[in-house]
């Protein structure tokens, strides 16, 4: 009994996030005064475009960590300041967006911690929640929020010339806060991400992380390997591998091709989500040997079945 009334609440809170949000977003005007970026590569970039494009925001401050990748962005002129040092970029910031790989986290809210502006909002777009909390909370001043994001959106590419102001529209962008977040300033990032053309939606950290190692996670790691173990093949095998790629392996490759440092990361902190999904993916796998051991065709024919209708769920959910 307890348990359907827990059930019957979730959605509702759901509802009452989008329905916000697409109030907020018909409204005209800036939603922050100063918005500062902390790394500007793909999806940092495509933030600051789209932030500038839609006037989400009066002025975009960036800190990035090399020399070179601030030369790059501001030869894009994508933002109004760009440089090296974050105390500058998030002194006066009003929202403050962390757009590093979630392994930086910790290092980047220690420096920026002492200079941040009484009553800032912090969020991020990490790939993972549950560990992005873990490390940014705990170094978070008294009178802040921290409202973490996730925009489920990305290419293969990296660095600021990679992004692109049509990146996260029709994708969605999911919100974890914590039980303390500030509701103010959920609705207010929810606004944000609404603006730039996502689809909102809010759920804790833990569930993000279990949903995503299946959905992104696991594949990336399913890719990983498979052009690992072609690329291990001996030579003669291998050249020929990549003169006949065919569609399924050309598929992997362009997934295998993603950020190295940023999936290192994702796995390292979201370990938990994916080895629970790994584990099953392994065991599935055996009942699919054993199909092909035996000649069992029936069983393969059913499984290809069902995976056939997911596809077509997804086209129909328009997420293809
Ligand atoms: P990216 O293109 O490689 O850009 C990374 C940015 O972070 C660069 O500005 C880089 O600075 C900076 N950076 C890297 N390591 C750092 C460190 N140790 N300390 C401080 N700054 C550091 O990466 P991205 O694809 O935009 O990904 C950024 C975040 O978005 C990640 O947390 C990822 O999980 C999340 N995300 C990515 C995707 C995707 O498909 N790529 C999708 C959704 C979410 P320098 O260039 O100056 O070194």
């Amino acid at each position: 009994m307890a348990k359907k009334k827990a059930a019957k609440k979730k959605p509702a809170a759901k509802k009452v996030v989008k329905k916000a949000t697409k109030k907020a977003a018909k409204k005209a005007g800036p939603i922050f005064p100063v918005m500062a970026l902390i790394g500007i590569g793909l999806i940092g970039s495509s933030i600051a475009r789209v932030a500038r494009q839609e006037k989400l925001v009066g002025r975009i401050q960036v800190a990035t960590r090399r020399k070179e990748t601030a030369a790059t962005a501001r030869k894009l002129k994508i933002a109004d300041d760009v440089g090296t040092d974050m105390a500058k970029a998030v002194k006066n910031a009003d929202f403050v967006v962390l757009c590093t790989p979630v392994g930086a986290n910790a290092e980047v809210m220690a420096t920026i911690a002492p200079y941040l502006k009484p009553g800032a909002i912090i969020s991020d777009v990490g790939s993972v929640k549950q560990a992005v909390i873990r490390d940014i909370a705990p170094r978070l001043p008294k009178g802040m929020h921290l409202v973490p994001a996730h925009p489920v959106a990305g290419t293969e590419h990296s660095g600021p010339e990679a992004g692109f102001a049509e990146l996260f529209r029709g994708r969605w962008c999911i919100i974890t806060p914590t039980p303390e977040t500030d509701r103010a300033a959920v609705a207010k990032v929810a606004e944000f991400w609404a603006r730039c053309g996502s689809d909102v939606e809010e759920m804790s950290a833990d569930h993000h992380d279990k949903i995503l190692a299946i959905t992104s996670h696991l594949p990336h790691l399913i890719a990983y390997t498979i052009v690992g173990t072609a690329t291990d093949l001996e030579d003669s095998i291998k050249s020929e591998v990549i003169k006949f790629a065919a569609g399924g392996f050309r598929d992997f490759t362009r997934i295998a091709a993603s950020d190295p440092t940023m999936w290192r990361d994702v796995f390292l902190n979201n370990r938990e989500g994916v080895l629970e999904m790994l584990q099953r993916l392994q065991e599935d796998l055996t009942v699919l040997q054993r199909a092909i051991r035996w000649g069992e065709g029936d069983k393969l024919f059913d499984l290809f079945t069902r995976t056939r209708a997911v596809r077509r769920a997804l086209i129909d959910a328009k997420q293809a």
